[in-house]
């Protein structure tokens, strides 16, 4: 099996699974006084010290999720709740998740406006765009680093040290789901109050994930109840996905820019082959994430390719997991021409991905050019 859609789950290493399975046993409820309650609260803290360092934050300053969805859910109105007295305005970008649109989409229901920033002519978002969209009555702005459909990296870091020092009541936040533990990430430098991560995409499991929430920063909680994560996430935690969670960063925290290089040559050797075929196009650039790859083979739809592909046990998604074959409006806010658009799949590395993987996948694609209906 060559699977090379990891930007829409990854496979659970062997140290998260069985993380798992010892937390599984280990089944006291972390708010319990007794010695079972403590013995799991004890597995808690040492996965929230794993998660903190994993991106140079204190351990306080971390809050276990159920994945990125509630993370950037929780972040965008919980901000909106905090500030929506004072400041009535809401930014971020055309290409984000849908958990980000949709939450904003949401915003702007309730009376806030919404600026959303479009990529430039050239496919990219320029952080002058975000800085000068925001001003004194902005309460929240929140881009990703990463894309997830064609790995396009913001200059997120840049536009929110701006915005930081000129409002420092605007919260910012950045959804880093597609560059956790791709690129080396540090609060201190990315200047975001809130940071959202996911689990799965980082061979941890499913349905776990954190917010970062600066030291001094304080938002409404989103889910209320027994006051669990100091009050700000209500919920039982779920101790055995919060350690496979952590044994999947504390296998990923060394390396990430040795594992960043490799994945970067697959990602030159993946452009090199795709440039062989003249009907191959490739939707991203070497400026995007190595990780998530976007190319299109002229004339056959999308999800038939992903259909024939899948028969020889190849593993691509079109667009991105979320869009479920729908034209993506996200490839089109990036300009990619109406052409390839039905035709596009996305390829998403792991540090398990090998140039055989990539070799076998355009042996395939040359295949199905030459046997599958072309789109009139
Ligand atoms: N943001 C981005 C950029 C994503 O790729 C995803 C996963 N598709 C999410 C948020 C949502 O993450 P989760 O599945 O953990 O809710």
């Amino acid at each position: 099996m060559i699977y090379l859609d990891n930007a829409a789950t990854t496979k659970p290493s062997e140290a998260s699974v069985s993380a798992v399975m010892n937390a599984l046993e280990c089944f006291g409820n972390p708010s319990s006084l007794h010695k079972l309650g403590v013995e799991a609260e004890k597995l808690l803290d040492k996965a929230r010290a794993a998660i903190a360092d994993s991106i140079g934050a204190t351990d306080s300053e971390i809050y276990f999720t159920s994945g990125a969805t509630e993370s950037n859910n929780t972040a965008i109105f919980g901000a909106a709740k905090k500030l929506y007295k004072r400041k009535k305005r809401a930014v971020t970008t055309t290409i984000e998740h849908p958990s980000v649109t949709k939450a904003f989409d949401r915003l702007e229901e309730d009376g806030f406006e919404v600026v959303r920033i479009a990529p430039n002519d050239n496919g990219e978002i320029d952080a002058a765009d975000i800085i000068n969209a925001v001003d004194d009555n902005t309460a929240i702005v929140s881009c990703m680093l990463v894309n997830n459909e064609n790995g396009r990296i913001l200059p997120v870091d840049k536009a929110f040290s701006v915005i930081k020092k000129r409002y420092p009541q605007t919260l910012t936040h950045i959804d880093c789901v597609q560059a956790y533990m791709k690129l080396p990430l540090k609060v201190k430098t990315l200047n975001a109050d809130m940071i959202s991560l996911s689990a799965h995409k980082i061979h941890g499991p499913k349905g776990v994930g954190a917010l970062f929430i600066k030291k001094g920063v304080v938002i409404p909680p989103y889910l209320v109840g027994g006051g669990q994560e100091k009050a700000f996430r209500s919920g039982t935690e779920s101790i055995p996905l919060i350690c496979g969670f952590s044994a999947a960063v504390d296998e990923l925290k060394c390396n990430i820019t040795e594992r960043f290089d490799y994945v970067k040559s697959l990602q030159s050797y993946l452009f090199d082959r795709c440039s062989e075929c003249d009907s191959i196009h490739i939707n991203s650039s070497s400026a995007c994430s190595p990780y998530v790859n976007s190319i299109a083979v002229k004339g056959l739809k999308s999800e038939v390719l992903l259909h024939f592909l899948e028969e020889h046990d190849i593993f691509v998604s079109s667009g991105s997991a979320c869009s479920k074959g729908k034209k993506s409006s996200v490839l089109q806010e990036f300009k990619v021409e109406s052409k390839y658009l039905d035709s596009t799949i996305r390829i998403s590395f792991s540090k398990d991905s090998t140039k055989e993987d990539i070799d076998k996948l355009i042996e395939k694609l040359c295949l199905a050019e030459k046997t599958l209906c072309k789109i009139k």
